[in-house]
C-alpha cells in the first residue's frame, strides 16, 4: 500500500534566488526526499512552509515549497503559510485574498502554522476564520508558551484550541507537537508537553475531544507522534480504530540521517499484520485520507 505523507519539510535552491543559506549538511533536498519516499513507500508528500522568525526567509519559504511541488508534481503537494503578526496586518486583515490566491496557484491548506501567539488570541481567530472560509485545512504545532516562540500556544487541556474548534465549525485543524500528543493520556505531567512521555495510556484529553468535535484531525508525524502510539501498543490501535478517518501519517523529517519515521513504519506495519487495526482503518490513515485532502482520484 503506497503512502501519503502529510508533514514534509525539504529545501531546493531556486534559480535567480537571493536568498543565503546557512549550509547545513542535515538539510533535505526534494531529491534526496523522494530517496526516502522510496524506502517508506511514499507515493507522495506535502511540502509545509516555516516562516516564523525562528525559521528565518528562504529556510522554508512558501514559494520555495511551491517550486518543488511544481518541479516533481507527482511527488509532492504543498501548503502555503501566513504569520499573522506580519507588518500591516491586524484580526481585520482579509487573509482570504491571500488563501484564495495560493489555493489557485495549488496550495492544499495552511500550515504548519508555528506564530507564538496564543490559539485564541484575536490575530489567530482571524487567521483560522478565513482558513475556514477559504475551506483550507489548517495545521498547526502546538507549543508551551509565547516565550519559546515556535508553536501557537495553548495550556495543558488545550480549552484554546478547544474554543476555536467550537466557533469555526467548518475549519479543520490538524493537530501535532509534544503538546498536542501529550494530550492522548489523562496521567501526563506538565513537563511532558514537551517531551515523549512514556507508558500505558488511559483515555485523555485528545479523544475527548476527537469526539466532541468532528472538525479536528491530525497528523501522526515527528517523534511526538510516532511516541504516543508507540508508548502503547493496545491503546494505538484502538485510537487508530476509532478515529481512522481524521488522522493522516506523516514523517516531519528534518534531517536526512534521522531514523524515527523507519521504526515507526515497522510499527505502523505490525499492527497491521498483527491484526489489531484492519486493512479498511491503515489504508484511510497511510493514503486514503490524504488523498481526499490534496483531491487525488484513487
Ligand atoms: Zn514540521
Amino acid at each position: 500500500m503506497k503512502k501519503i505523507d502529510l508533514h514534509c519539510h525539504t529545501y531546493a535552491p531556486q534559480e535567480n534566488s537571493s536568498r543565503c543559506l546557512k549550509e547545513d549538511a542535515e538539510r533535505i533536498s526534494p531529491e534526496e526526499q523522494i530517496e526516502i519516499f522510496d524506502k517508506l513507500n511514499v507515493e507522495k508528500g506535502v511540502i509545509l512552509p516555516l516562516i516564523t522568525a525562528k525559521h528565518p526567509d528562504g529556510l522554508a519559504a512558501v514559494e520555495n515549497c511551491r517550486y518543488i511541488a511544481d518541479k516533481y508534481p507527482d511527488r509532492f503537494s504543498w501548503f502555503c503559510n501566513i504569520d499573522p503578526r506580519a507588518e500591516g496586518f491586524d484580526e481585520k486583515t482579509d487573509l482570504g485574498e491571500y488563501f484564495g490566491r495560493y489555493k489557485e496557484l495549488g496550495a492544499k491548506g495552511v500550515g504548519e502554522i508555528t506564530t507564538p501567539l496564543y490559539a485564541d488570541s484575536p490575530l489567530m481567530d482571524n487567521l483560522f476564520h478565513h482558513c475556514a472560509r477559504c475551506d483550507m485545512p489548517a495545521l498547526i504545532h502546538i507549543g508551551t508558551t509565547p516565550q519559546e516562540n515556535y508553536g501557537i500556544v495553548d495550556e495543558k487541556g488545550l480549552p484554546r484550541i478547544e474554543k476555536m474548534l467550537k466557533k469555526h465549525k467548518n475549519l479543520r485543524i490538524i493537530g501535532h507537537s509534544a503538546a498536542f500528543w501529550c494530550e492522548i493520556s489523562e496521567n501526563g505531567y506538565p513537563e511532558d508537553r514537551n517531551d515523549y512521555p512514556k507508558g500505558k495510556v488511559s483515555d485523555g484529553r485528545l479523544a475527548f475531544l476527537f469526539r466532541e468535535y468532528e472538525n479536528l484531525y491530525c497528523d501522526l508525524s515527528a517523534g511526538s507522534g510516532s511516541n504516543a502510539m508507540m508508548r502503547d501498543r493496545e491503546y494505538a490501535a484502538k485510537f487508530l480504530t476509532e478515529f481512522a478517518d481524521r488522522i493522516y501519517y506523516g514523517t516531519d523529517m528534518t534531517g536526512k540521517s534521522q531514523k524515527f519515521p523507519y521504526v515507526f513504519d515497522d510499527f505502523l506495519t505490525s499492527l497491521l499484520t498483527d491484526k489489531m487495526i484492519s486493512d479498511v482503518v491503515y489504508e484511510k490513515i497511510v493514503y486514503k485520507n490524504a488523498a481526499k485532502l490534496l483531491g487525488i482520484q484513487g
